[in-house]
């Protein structure tokens, strides 16, 4: 049996050699064979040779070094595209997914009750209040208007089984969010709870709009609620409309026609235009993910590897 640990890395070069130390302390000692996946995501700072020097002395050191940053998405897929592992893991190059779950992990896919072991941090400590705010509310609304059940906390850490990488690598979108992607496939997952951590060196990639960008993302790609909304909002305002019109009416038969109200509709004409403006923007979202898949462009383009008959674009 063989376990295969993906690790997309983005300028880790601080992180590297602690992630590299651990993981292969934890893997060595587990009895089975294992390679590392590093997916260099376009880093700019020296992350690649890095990569370089462990897979010359270690044989177990695999990478796939990409022509510019795909993002991490991107190397995810690259990752389960070329793992040759029975057992396939995703882990983060900072340690903030700690190898030493692996064990435990393993021991629960092989009672065969499980299909994958996927982990979920128990607090969010040491994260900005505003932020955990934010998620925690991403969470409560995508479970509630889509089908991929995304479980608030759920890293993208996990050990997955072949059959599971098999249907990931078959969904083939373009716009990929993968903790929807994982829910999306089903199967039976074990949920791991831990403690949160703290990433080991180097800095975090993420801000707070590409965190709100990624959310919305999320929301786009798994559910059509957005639309909905759209057509509900039009729905509404068709059916105000007509009280209006009623209401003019009468009051023209009953008062006559005098002039006024000039602010009254200026309101009503903004109000409706910013409706319309802002439902436009809803098919808008949609339309440019349909203009981006149907481009069928390569999720990633890689320039460099040492894995065997690796599929360099995909
Ligand atoms: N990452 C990547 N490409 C990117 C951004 C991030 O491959 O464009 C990798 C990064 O190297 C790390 C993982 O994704 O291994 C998670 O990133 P980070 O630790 O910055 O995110 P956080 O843990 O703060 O959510
Ligand atoms: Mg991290």
């Amino acid at each position: 049996m063989k376990i295969t640990a993906i690790v997309p890395c983005y300028n880790e070069q601080e992180a590297l050699p602690y992630f590299y130390d651990e993981a292969t302390k934890v893997l060595s000692g587990m009895d089975v064979e294992y390679e590392l996946l590093f997916v260099n995501d376009g880093s700019k700072d020296g992350t690649l040779s890095k990569l370089k020097e462990l897979a010359g002395k270690d044989e177990h050191v695999k990478y796939i070094s990409f022509s510019r940053n795909f993002g991490k998405e991107a190397a995810m897929y690259a990752g389960f595209c070329n793992a040759k592992g029975d057992y396939v893991a995703v882990m983060d190059a900072d340690l903030q997914d700690p190898p030493s779950l692996l064990p435990e992990m393993v021991k629960i896919l092989k009672t065969g009750e499980y299909d994958s072991v996927a982990t979920r941090r128990e607090t969010r400590k040491g994260e900005p209040p505003i932020r955990s705010f934010f998620a925690r509310k991403f969470y409560k609304i995508i479970n509630k208007i889509s089908d991929a059940d995304v479980v608030d906390g759920a890293r993208d850490f996990r050990l997955m089984k072949r059959e599971m990488v098999d249907a990931i690598v078959s969904m083939s979108e373009y716009n990929r969010f993968s903790k929807g992607i994982f829910g999306w496939i089903g199967f039976r997952t074990y949920w791991l709870p831990f403690e949160n951590i703290e990433r080991v060196a180097g800095t975090t990639k993420w801000n707070f709009w590409g965190l709100f960008k990624y959310a919305l993302d999320g929301i786009i790609n798994f559910s059509n609620a957005p639309l909905s909304i759209a057509s509900l909002f039009g729905i509404m305002m068709t059916f105000v409309s007509f009280i209006l019109m009623i209401f003019v009416f009468v009051r023209r038969l009953v008062f006559g026609d005098p002039v006024a109200g000039w602010a009254s509709l200026v309101c009503i004409i903004v109000f409706i235009g910013g409706m319309q403006l802002f439902c436009l923007g809803i098919i808008g979202q949609y339309i440019s993910k349909i203009y981006m898949e149907t481009k069928n462009r390569p999720h990633y383009i890689a320039a460099e590897t040492n894995v065997e008959d690796a599929k360099m674009l995909y």
